[in-house]
């Protein structure tokens, strides 16, 4: 749909993509940006092709697609038992990046939007990895969110309408990664409700005895 040029993620996001060693998270939104970006999706498959001359022409399997897959075929385990409660709902169906949609079947029983502003509101999903906060952010039509700065990395997905921020306009598919000294205020777009998936990196809490070194060692040593 997106035939314009947006905003893509680095070519290194690609490859690690390709090469099936990009974290969950982030994977979770490269899927999403996918469905809607053909050029990323053709220099996919150019990086997949080169992967597989790489390996050796079929010789073994792709080697560490494990943790994204892992991700995926839980949650596909779980959409079993979500299923069976899932009532037809009667709000108009918005067809999502299909990763998105899995995951929000996934947290069909559990999605509950949260107002953070009053324009603003946010939906945690549960996707089996605490890396990375995953969650839907909702801004409605001509809705300005605070002001804000990001402690870790926040990639973006816009999955719906459009926003804009002090830098530029960013419309369905645009794929924004943010870093920490960036403030920005999202604005959404006139003409209709804004939704975006986001991965921020979330701050890793332990208890215990340890647990305050451990958050110490974790900062210096992220995994
Ligand atoms: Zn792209």
């Amino acid at each position: 749909m997106t035939s314009k040029k947006g905003f893509c993620p680095e070519t290194e996001m690609l490859v690690e993509f390709s090469a099936g060693v990009l974290g969950p998270a982030e994977s979770i939104c490269v899927s999403a940006h996918l469905h809607f970006c053909s050029k990323c999706r053709e220099a996919l498959l150019q990086l997949d092709q080169l992967g597989a001359k790489l390996l050796g022409e079929g010789e073994g399997e792709p080697s560490g697609k494990t943790s994204f897959e892992e991700v995926l075929s839980k949650i596909e385990f779980a959409d079993e038992d979500v299923k069976m409660q899932s009532e037809p709902s009667d709000e108009k169906q918005v067809v999502f990046a299909p990763v998105v949609d899995r995951l929000m079947k996934h947290n069909l029983k559990s999605l509950k939007w949260k107002k953070l502003s009053s324009s603003v509101e946010m939906a945690q999903l549960e996707t089996g990895q605490n890396v990375f906060e995953v969650s839907l952010h909702k801004i409605c039509a001509g809705g300005k969110a605070p002001v804000h700065d990001h402690q870790g990395l926040e990639y973006t997905v816009v999955l719906k309408g459009s926003f804009s921020d002090e830098r530029s306009v960013y419309r369905e598919g645009d794929f924004i990664l943010r870093e920490p000294g960036q403030p920005h205020q999202p604005i959404g777009a006139q003409n209709g409700e804004c939704i975006c998936l986001s991965a921020q990196s979330a701050p890793i809490k332990l208890t215990g005895p340890f647990g305050f070194l451990m958050n110490k060692w974790l900062q210096i040593h992220p995994s």
